[in-house]
């Protein structure tokens, strides 16, 4: 059992995780200063401005950094994964051997459930043929 413990949903999160039970995650935009963040939040950390929106994501990203647990049965590999919009993203790398993953691999998105009754954002390595 690896499951996540979610953030508590509030007003200002509970579009994100509405979307996150269709396997969408959602990050916010500012319509201010054009910049994304993620967590979800009423204000936006880079101006302040209250004009922000949600945007859905590609799915897409890039292994910023890592940690493996290995006291643990199964074995959690936490990291930050860098969206292809932009906000770095603390999660969890599933799917793959963890010794066989580096910084700067990319991945893709995929859910697990969470014991706040909505799923959480994981990633898996994209496997990419070898030339
Ligand atoms: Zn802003």
């Amino acid at each position: 059992m690896s499951e996540l413990v979610s953030p508590f949903s509030n007003p200002e999160n509970a579009e994100w995780a509405v979307a996150a039970t269709r396997g969408e995650l959602l990050i916010k935009h500012c319509r201010s200063c054009g910049e994304n963040h993620y967590y979800p939040r009423a204000f936006c950390p880079f101006c302040q401005s209250a004009d922000t929106e949600f945007l859905a994501t590609s799915g897409e990203g890039e292994i910023y950094s890592f940690a493996i647990t290995r006291v643990l049965n199964p074995v959690i590999v936490h990291a930050y994964v860098t969206l292809q919009e932009g906000p770095t993203i603390m999660t969890k790398i599933v799917g793959v051997d963890p010794d066989r993953i580096a910084i700067g691999q990319q991945v893709r998105l995929g859910f697990e459930p969470s014991k706040m009754g909505f799923p959480m954002p994981v990633f898996t390595p994209v496997e990419t043929a070898q030339a």
